[in-house]
């Protein structure tokens, strides 16, 4: 099966090279050479058009585990769920997931990924002690903060084009088991998202709020949690408590306005204050459905996640949305802190962030998020190039100022779909 990103747009012809040792050189090939990890971005960033994929499935060992100072150090290709069924029952967790634990750690790094909470831990990027880099002159650098400093910010959201990270070692954070007290809140507007975000914030160390952008105005359903202190004594009452139990089918498939009211009219099983779920169905629902992006078909489907700084912003997206009358499916909106981030190419800045899932209709869904894409640039945000497959080359260099830095560390031999693209002159 061709390798393909998890929105399947846009397609790609290109080789793949597995790696599968962290000592092997790399291959010579004609054309370029890019890192892929699980494909779990969705446009081009992890596709290279022409050239040679280096696939990590395979480098995926366990290196070293010191549970005294807190540190994993781990092949590139290990998955975060695979860490996270090691580590939890030892007392660990890590201190940034994004929704889905089938990421590699290099695809983690590449992306400088951030989870439900931002506000407090700050990006993947952060919790990466060092990390080593193989470059095609066959050098390997070890990259931390104190060391290749300006090496490492350049590999952290660097988007694989700096080289093939073979390890890292990451930072953890300690847990007294695998459960999370989560509660489930039904909102209506902008205003009553940013009040609860407020006060949530302050009080959960887990955020976010699923959303359905309408013309008669905004709902959502705003999740919290926070790791629990309870133990194994209660693992049998938390089994029906797991949300959301129908969630992936619904979520992803036929018209999913119909799927949001089915959700937020079962609010009131949802509600009841708090309730313990296990880490999984908390942090990663959609994962319980395997390869779920096929019921969008082959032609696949564009998601839009951006950042912005403030409400206005975030009401001219929803508005333009919704009166699209094209239909998306749930979306996320989420509020990024200011925990500064690592990578020079780093998406999280302080703001607001929402993610829309459009399925590929060809030119009118383009037309609407190239819309949306201007909305972001003309408000000084920045489109997600994890989650990209049409952003112009003006809206990257606008949202990224520190690419002309970031460029004198781009390996000569590799490159993307996406680079190309947003380096087109
Ligand atoms: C359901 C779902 C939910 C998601 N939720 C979030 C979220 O909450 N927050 C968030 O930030 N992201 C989220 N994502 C996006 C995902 O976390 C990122 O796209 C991540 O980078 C994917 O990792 P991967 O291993 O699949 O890498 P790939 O998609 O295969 O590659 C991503 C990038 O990493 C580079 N790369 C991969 N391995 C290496 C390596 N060894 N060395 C150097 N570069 C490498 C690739 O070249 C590419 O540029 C989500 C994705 C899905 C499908």
């Amino acid at each position: 099966m061709p390798l393909e990103s998890w929105g399947r747009y846009p397609k790609a012809h290109q080789a793949a090279v597995p790696v599968h040792w962290r000592s092997d050189p790399l291959p010579r090939v004609h054309g370029s050479l890019l890192p892929f990890g699980q494909g779990r971005s969705y446009g081009d960033c992890c596709l290279n058009d022409g050239g040679t994929l280096l696939t990590t499935g395979r480098l995926d060992r366990f290196i070293e585990f010191d549970a005294g100072r807190g540190l994993l150090r781990c092949e590139a290709g290990a998955q975060l769920g695979e860490i996270l069924a090691f580590l939890v029952p030892r007392g660990f967790f890590l201190p940034v997931v994004p929704g889905t634990q089938i990421v590699s750690v290099g695809g983690a790094i590449a992306n400088d990924i951030h989870g439900k909470n931002h506000f407090r831990a700050g990006t993947f990027g952060r919790h990466v002690a060092r990390l080593e880099l193989l470059r095609s002159s066959g050098e390997r650098a070890i990259c931390s903060p104190e060391g290749n400093a300006d090496l490492f910010a350049a590999t952290v959201a660097g988007l694989g084009l700096t080289g093939l990270i073979t390890w890292a070692e990451l930072r953890l954070r300690p847990v007294q088991g695998p459960f999370i007290e989560a509660e489930t809140v039904p909102f209506r507007g902008l205003d009553e998202f940013f009040a609860l975000d407020a006060d949530s914030s302050q009080r959960f160390e887990y955020t976010v709020a699923w959303i359905d952008p309408r013309p008669r105005g905004l709902r959502g359903l705003y999740f919290r949690g926070d790791h629990s202190t309870r133990t194994a004594k209660i693992r049998a009452a938390a089994k029906p408590a797991e949300l959301p139990i129908d969630l992936p089918g619904f979520a992803v498939s036929g018209p999913t306005v119909a799927a949001f009211d089915a959700l937020y009219h079962a609010r009131g099983r949802l509600r009841g204050g708090r309730r313990l779920s296990r880490y999984a169905p908390f942090f990663f629902p959609l994962d319980a459905v395997g390869r779920w992006n096929r019921v969008y078909g082959k032609r696949g489907f564009l998601q839009f996640q951006c950042a912005v700084r403030d409400e206005a912003a975030l009401d001219a997206l929803l508005d333009r949305v919704a009166s699209s009358g094209l239909r998306t499916s749930l979306g996320v909106l989420k509020t990024f802190g200011d925990v500064p981030s690592p990578g020079m190419l780093s998406f999280p800045r302080p703001g607001a962030t929402l993610s829309l899932d459009f399925p590929n209709r060809g030119a009118e869904i383009f037309a609407l998020v190239d819309a949306l894409e201007a909305i972001v640039r003309d408000g000084g945000g920045a489109v997600y190039p994890a989650k990209d497959a049409r952003m112009s080359p003006a809206t990257f260099a606008a949202g990224y100022p520190r690419l002309a830095e970031f460029e004198r560390f781009v390996d000569p031999a590799f490159s993307s779909s996406f680079w190309r693209r947003v380096r087109a002159a």
